[in-house]
């Protein structure tokens, strides 16, 4: 009989209530199943014994087999610390102690062999090994010796309180002699046998107590392999829950504005990448699932007309499509940019944004509600509740990090309501009660689990809706088709959700717009309250669910929203590694190819002695009628000292510049909007030569007459803002060039990004850099996501067993989608239980 891995760690012999809590605290370690998963950092040669005189300079972790022949105290700052002179037949060196003393010098022995293990310091002209761990000869030749000793992860107070190292290997130790080393398969035997994977229980032993090195890495592989394999079943489950969920528009035909514009109207042969990704976005317009697809595309790659063509497929199906950008610059841009494309397909197209005139606006909700307005550009205006769609087909957000998920779920619900849906909604509503059989026994266990688990405003809730207290009777912990809702009413069709914490994480605000979105497709109406809420104000919580209640018809069905097709525009490249985890649920759509006759931008480092040539450089390239950027950082809004560097540059550069010769704009984020977008036009239009601006321009303006970039301080840049400023260049016909300014004074890193810069203008090595340099947790939308809370595998350094983990788990799913085979039953198992105790199966309850 195995032991249950479930059971909290202070049952383990040897750990009791004080390390127990200090695990829990400090490593997370609740249960025998987290101390089992806690891998060591590293592991470390213990076959081999140092002699004093062979200890080298660098801090290794080393066992040495000595005495130790005196103590002495030695006062210092604060307190004392406790030196001992430890000595084999080469020499001598210090152990030192600087806590615990007392206890150290009345239980070691004076002139007894010991075997010390530790780092070693050099300190004035002397080896010394702080707290080191000492055994003694005769024990330590008794005990079991494993040639690699495993290091685990430790925090100081841990070591503070005598958690050593030594201490976790026992107590590592003492789990596997509990539970016998049973431990359940959680792959596949097809997996195990065609990766020629060790088994579970292998490479758990091995991880903690290798008996080789190739076992070792074995182990190794075999659990980076399963951490990501699970990831991976995660995301590819959520996207094809997706798809046969969410149902889209068939957008069944390309018709003549397509086929007009196509083979007429195209102003120059589309790119191989962009052919690509048109064909890829025209399969999920066509399929009956709600596209979902992020385009990622460098600047200048060409986003535009693959969008505006895409909206064509929308047009031709009878639909509407609008594109949303993050400011009134963009937007216009956009607008110019879509009439040119469109001038002679007699299609309507309107632009609205917060600066649009009432009157106007007015007509554009009157046109767009009848159908006669088909394409609408705009801004956040777009989200608001008075813009309706007739029939909104195809939504695109171009430069998505901008925009929250919050606002792209928004987006959704101006689709028009479909009531073909109706019927069918009305038979799963009868279902209620039997969720699909294949996953029916799994939301079973997760109800049992919720309910034990309820939170303290679950309960206050509870307390008030059970027994038809509001007049309306609720269950509690009801499974709905795929989902368990925290409360429902079947007589109003109504499902009250409590949020917790983690709530507030872009994967559980996209598992929650995903989740609300299905549950109204099948005709629920979903409320939501937070933990604050319930718990600051039940009496106004309490009041909002009976108004809402009472305001509702009974029995009806509500109509849901079929949501547009989706698609979501970035330039801001992330590492195809990266995206495969934090983006693994998207279809991602890549354009990597620059249109042809493309002149690459010639980017140079100067620093700040070398300004006289560069001014002469701009003077050169201006009387050529050429246009000028200079940029500013500003790293905070606020920053006092950025503002004084921005205008001390800008009266410099005036003086160098004078008028009525030259003409220069400025931009900056303490302007007022009006003032910015007058300066910005002045520039558009070329009635200035030179742009001084923060980082304010960093997104979209297209200027394609302005060719030089210069970029102040440019090692206080990210790497990612370098490129996005570079990219407002080379937009022309003309060679263009960035010159990146800096002082002398540059980090190993800075220098690393200014290299880096000047030797590619591509934008997935430049991201890759980036990735390296930062760390995953610097990038956009990883904060939040799992890939930081890895235990064994490497985002970046284990990307081959990603790829690997990434097929396999959808081979898997394609030939067993709902894992319901007996084949795929440990998958299956280990699955569910990832999602019961660790949460990563937020979608579904
Ligand atoms: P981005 O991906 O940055 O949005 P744009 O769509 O603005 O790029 O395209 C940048 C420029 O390249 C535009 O002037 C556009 O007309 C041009 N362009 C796009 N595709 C092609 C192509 N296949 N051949 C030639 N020029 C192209
Ligand atoms: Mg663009």
């Amino acid at each position: 009989m195995s032991v249950n891995l479930q059971t909290p760690i202070d049952y383990l012999k040897g750990v009791g209530p004080n390390r127990a809590d200090l695990l829990r605290k400090e490593l997370g370690i609740h249960t025998y199943q987290d101390l089992l998963n806690l891998f060591p950092n590293r592991y470390i040669d213990r076959t081999r014994y140092y002699k004093i005189n062979q200890l080298q300079r660098n801090n290794a972790d080393v066992q040495i087999i000595g005495k130790i022949t005196a103590f002495k105290e030695v006062a210092q700052k604060r307190g004392k610390r406790l030196v001992a002179t430890f000595q084999d037949d080469t020499g001598t060196m210090e152990l030192v102690w600087f806590r615990g003393q007392k206890w150290i010098k009345e239980n070691l022995k004076i002139n007894t062999p010991y075997v010390a293990f530790g780092k070693t310091n050099w300190f004035s002209g002397k080896f010394n090994m702080p707290h080191p761990d000492l055994e003694l000869l005769a024990d330590h030749e008794k005990n079991l010796r494993v040639g690699m000793q495993p290091i685990y992860p430790s925090t100081e107070k841990l070591s503070n309180k005598g958690i050593s190292n030594r201490v976790m290997s026992k107590i590592m130790q003492q789990l596997f002699i509990e539970s016998q080393g049973k431990f359940v398969e959680t792959l596949s035997d097809n997996l195990l046998s065609e990766l020629k994977l060790i088994s579970k229980k292998e490479a758990l032993l091995n991880i903690h107590f290798p008996k080789n090195l190739e076992l070792l890495s074995r182990a190794q592989f075999r659990l980076k392999f399963e951490e990501l394999f699970y990831i991976q079943l995660q995301l590819i489950l959520k996207n094809l829950i997706h798809k046969s969920k969410i149902k889209g528009f068939p957008f069944e035909k390309v018709d003549s504005y397509f086929n007009t514009f196509f083979s007429t109207y195209l102003p120059f042969e589309l790119t191989n990448a962009q052919k690509r990704v048109l064909k890829e976005i025209r399969a999920d317009l066509g399929s009956n699932a709600q596209m979902n697809r992020l385009l990622q595309g460098d600047v200048g790659s060409g986003k535009t007309i693959v969008a505006f063509m895409s909206m064509l497929i929308a047009l031709d199906n009878g639909f509407q499509a609008c594109l949303m950008a993050p400011t009134e610059i963009l937007s216009v841009q956009h607008y110019n940019g879509l009439l040119e494309l469109s001038k002679n397909l007699n299609i309507r197209i309107e632009i609205l944004t917060g600066s649009t005139k009432t009157s106007k606006r007015k007509k554009i909700h009157e046109a767009l509600e009848n159908g006669e307005l088909q394409i609408l550009i705009g801004t956040h205006a777009l989200l608001e509740d008075k813009v309706k769609f007739k029939n909104l087909g195809l939504a695109i957000i171009d430069e998505q990090h901008r925009f929250g998920v919050a606002q792209r779920s928004k987006l959704w619900k101006k689709g028009p309501p479909q009531s073909s849906h109706w019927e069918e909604a009305k038979s799963i509503r009868k279902k209620y009660m039997t969720a699909r059989p294949s996953t029916y026994k799994l939301l079973k266990e997760l109800q049992v689990e919720n309910k034990k688990n309820s939170t303290q405003s679950e309960s206050i809730l509870w307390e008030c809706l059970k027994n038809k207290k509001l007049g309306f009777k609720f269950r509690r912990q009801h499974i709905i088709d795929e989902f368990i809702a925290d409360f429902v009413n079947l007589e109003k069709n109504v499902i009250i959700e409590i949020d917790g914490g983690y709530h507030n994480t872009i994967e559980q605000k996209e598992a929650d717009a995903l989740r609300t979105q299905i549950l109204n497709e099948i005709g629920f109406k979903v409320i939501r309250f937070t933990n604050e809420q319930v718990i600051g104000d039940i009496d106004n919580v309490l009041r909002y669910i009976t108004n809402y209640l009472e305001s509702l018809p009974s029995g009806e069905i509500s109509g849901a929203h079929i949501p547009p097709h989706v698609l979501v525009m970035t330039a801001t490249p992330i590492p195809r590694t990266l995206a495969m985890s934090v983006y693994g649920d998207l279809d991602i759509s890549i354009i990597d190819e620059l249109p042809p006759g493309r002149k690459s931008i010639k980017t140079v480092h100067r620093y700040d002695n070398n300004r006289l040539n560069v001014f002469k450089f701009i003077r050169d390239e201006i009387s050529k009628g050429r246009q000028i950027y200079i940029v500013y950082p500003l790293i905070q809004e606020s920053s006092a000292m950025d503002y004084k560097d921005l205008m001390d540059g800008y009266e410099s550069i005036s003086r160098d510049f004078p008028m009525p010769e030259y003409q220069i704009s400025i931009v900056h984020g303490k302007m007022k909007p009006a003032d910015k977008e007058f300066e910005m036009q002045r520039f558009i239009k070329g009635e200035t030569q030179i742009m001084v601006a923060t980082t304010v321009i960093e997104v979209g303006v297209n200027v394609p007459n302005a060719s030089v970039m210069i970029i102040e301080s440019a090692e206080r840049f990210g790497l990612s803002q370098l490129h996005q400023l570079r990219g407002r260049v080379g937009r022309g016909a003309e060679q263009s060039y960035c010159i990146l300014m800096t002082s002398h004074k540059l980090s190993s890193d800075s220098k690393t990004r200014l290299e880096t810069m000047v030797r590619t203008n591509d934008g997935f090595e430049i991201a890759e850099v980036d990735l390296r340099l930062r760390g995953p947790g610097d990038i956009m939308g990883t904060q939040q996501s799992g890939v930081l809370n890895l235990k064994i595998a490497d985002i970046i350094k284990d990307n081959d067993i990603l790829q690997s983990a990434r097929h396999y788990a959808k081979k898997t799913l394609h030939n067993d989608p709902s894992l319901t085979s007996k084949e795929n039953e440990a998958i299956l198992n280990t699955y569910i239980s990832l999602g019961k105790y660790k949460n990563i199966w937020n979608y579904i309850s």
